[in-house]
């Protein structure tokens, strides 16, 4: 029987995020990984450019994970707008003003993946167990398929957005399947982007067209599932013909330059985050359609919450998985997360309603959003505010 302070079950971004965030504490995890550490070293890419928030950003460099992010691989959003169909009129998000010079940055998620395993490889409290999965849990154990039981006075699920775990756990989630799917890929153009990241709401799909360095975009389609598999299958060039002509041929012509990848959408959010012994961070707590881009960022924010919330019990030397220290993260994950979460649910269920009223309605919303700078100011404070 290994006995740890944590066990901590995943070992994507928010789950190697939350166990950065300890260190220093004292408190030993293990960490029970899938996959093997050759592939935690050296992820393949997965298509998704994350888009951060300054607060995202932020904590990656307090913990570190920044500095391993090579500089040319990021692209800065400056400004963004939202466009309805195939009208001129956009929603307008600028960075000016807000006293930052830039809304957010987009990163490989595979270079996320690859920085948090760089922090947390070598620190003396983690045993990354990877290769590995889990059999069974209960409150403050695990059993892994080996058959190998891990004890702790805190389970931790980190295993994705249809996290076993939670399963296990007996904690039910809500799940909204949009039947759709999203295609995401990284398309070179003519013309430059200028750092501006383009969200069109079209009335059979949706295109985000987000900025990359040089002249490269990261391009998420987002399709009715039995559009999807077809567009999965066009040849390159059709593809990337079509791309740019939904875009209006605005970026001039547009080239393919990586695979596409097919991610079937549906948004999750559990009924509760914690229990006695246990929490739920990232995905696993809640995972969001990627419209809005914020699961990784809430995952990263919901993780360092977490972490202070334990480091802090043991420096007093109480009992970390006490429910009474981890109500607290629950309160205030639930606080921030829920409105981000139905608020997307609802702005997709809107832009995907090809009815005449729902079409009203959404030029409307657009055209509110830009006459009402209290709706901007809060989106882009939202973005480019301080974590600290
Ligand atoms: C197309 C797309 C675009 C996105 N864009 C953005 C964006 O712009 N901004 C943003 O903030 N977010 C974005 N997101 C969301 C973001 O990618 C996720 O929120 C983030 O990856 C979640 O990280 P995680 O660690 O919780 O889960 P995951 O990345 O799913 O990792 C879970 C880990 O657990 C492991 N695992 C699973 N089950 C087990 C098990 N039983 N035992 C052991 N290990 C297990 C898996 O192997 C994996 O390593 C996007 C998502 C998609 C799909």
């Amino acid at each position: 029987m290994g006995v740890f302070d944590i066990v901590v079950v995943g070992a994507g971004p928010a789950g190697l995020g939350f166990v950065r965030s300890l260190k220093g504490s004292g408190l030993t995890v293990a960490v029970v990984e899938r996959l093997g550490e050759d592939v935690l070293a050296d992820p393949p890419e997965d298509g998704r450019d994350i888009a951060l928030t300054h607060a995202s950003e932020e904590i990656m460099e307090r913990l570190g994970m920044w500095a391993h992010i090579p500089e040319g691989a990021c692209g800065v959003i400056k400004d963004a707008r939202v466009v309805n169909g195939r009208s001129d009129y956009a929603l307008h998000f600028a960075s000016a003003g807000s006293g930052k010079g830039y809304l957010g940055r987009i990163v490989p998620n595979h270079l996320i993946r690859r920085a948090a395993y760089e922090e947390v490889k070598s620190l003396p409290d983690v045993t990354l167990m990877c290769g590995a999965a889990v059999e069974a849990v209960s409150k403050g154990r695990v059993v892994l398929e080996s058959g190998r039981a891990l004890k702790a006075a805190l389970v931790v699920a980190a295993d994705s957005r249809f996290s076993e775990t939670r399963r296990k756990m007996g904690i039910g989630a809500e799940m909204e399947d949009f039947g759709r799917v999203v295609i995401v890929c990284e398309m070179a153009h003519e013309r430059p982007h200028g750092g501006v990241a383009t969200e069109c709401f079209h009335y059979d799909q949706t295109l985000a067209v987000l900025p990359m360095q040089g002249e490269v975009s990261s391009v998420v389609v987002t399709l009715a599932a039995d559009k999807a598999e077809a567009a999965m299958a066009m040849p390159e060039a059709a593809f990337a013909a079509d791309i740019q002509a939904r875009f209006g041929g605005k970026l001039g012509k547009m080239a393919l330059i990586s695979q596409r990848v097919a991610y079937p959408l549906v948004g999750v959010f559990a009924n509760r985050f914690v229990a006695p012994r246990f929490a739920l961070v990232g995905d696993a707590a809640v995972g969001m359609h990627p419209v809005t881009a914020h699961g990784f960022n809430l995952g990263l924010t919901g993780g360092a919450v977490l972490a202070d919330a334990v480091k802090q019990a043991a420096a007093e030397g109480r009992d970390i998985g006490d429910i009474r220290v981890l109500t607290p993260y629950e309160r205030a994950h639930r606080k921030v997360a829920r409105p981000l979460y139905l608020g997307t649910n609802a702005l997709v269920k809107l832009y995907t309603d090809t009815r005449i009223p729902a079409r009203i309605a959404r030029m409307a919303a657009l055209r509110l959003g830009n006459v009402l700078p209290p709706v901007k100011t809060r989106i882009v404070r939202q973005l480019t505010q301080a974590w600290s």
